[in-house]
């Protein structure tokens, strides 16, 4: 089934541009999270002149929803993962540290974090990050 983009990018409350519809296009062909840097280089070569700025932004925008997942690297860099399962609801991803490669982890897993803040901490969650980095199955042996 193909995706369309283009209601991906309103979803998000976002003008749909060629250059978003583009990088959804990229992101979405690799299996494995890319840098900032591999996608410019994509993006030169379909629009000529961009800016790397222009395409850091444009990530940043995409990167609020589900489909777009914004890799916070160990080596302190950034990556962005196209989550080709992000219509099967909310759940969190394993991240291979040697082969780029993202799994689905098909779960939340935020209860006992919950159970902990609204019982001992009296408060609320308003939003969470979990990202589990290692090795997959192919990188351990
Ligand atoms: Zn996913
Ligand atoms: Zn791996
Ligand atoms: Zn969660």
């Amino acid at each position: 089934m193909a995706i369309d983009f283009h209601s991906s990018i309103k979803t998000l409350n976002l003008k749909v541009t060629p250059k978003r519809l583009a990088i959804l296009d990229i992101l979405a062909s690799e299996m494995a999270y890319v840098s900032p840097e591999e996608v410019w280089r994509k993006m030169k070569e379909r629009f000529g002149k961009i800016g790397l700025p222009t395409v850091y932004r444009n990530l940043e925008d995409l990167a609020q929803g589900d489909l777009i997942i914004k890799i916070i690297h160990p080596d302190r860099k950034l990556y962005y993962y196209f989550c080709h399962n992000s219509e099967n609801g909310h759940h969190h991803h394993f991240i291979c540290l040697t082969c780029r490669k993202v799994e689905d982890l098909d779960f939340c897993g935020l209860e006992e974090i919950k159970k902990e803040v609204e019982g001992h901490l009296k408060g609320s969650i308003v939003s969470h990050l979990i990202q589990v980095y290692g090795l997959c199955r192919g990188c351990k042996q």
